[in-house]
């Protein structure tokens, strides 16, 4: 998956919330998605 700039990641456990916005695209990478602070993978919102 390409990060896109712009696109917003949220935690989905609803006690940690955290949200994560994308401020620069990219196309190289490991094909997961961004990890939460809490270990979590999150999801796009
Ligand atoms: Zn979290």
């Amino acid at each position: 998956m390409a990060f896109k700039q712009g696109d917003v990641y949220q935690c989905p456990d609803p006690n940690c919330g955290c949200e994560a916005t994308v401020t620069k695209s990219g196309t190289g990478g490991p094909d997961e998605p961004p990890r939460c602070c809490c270990g979590k993978p999150m999801v796009k919102k």
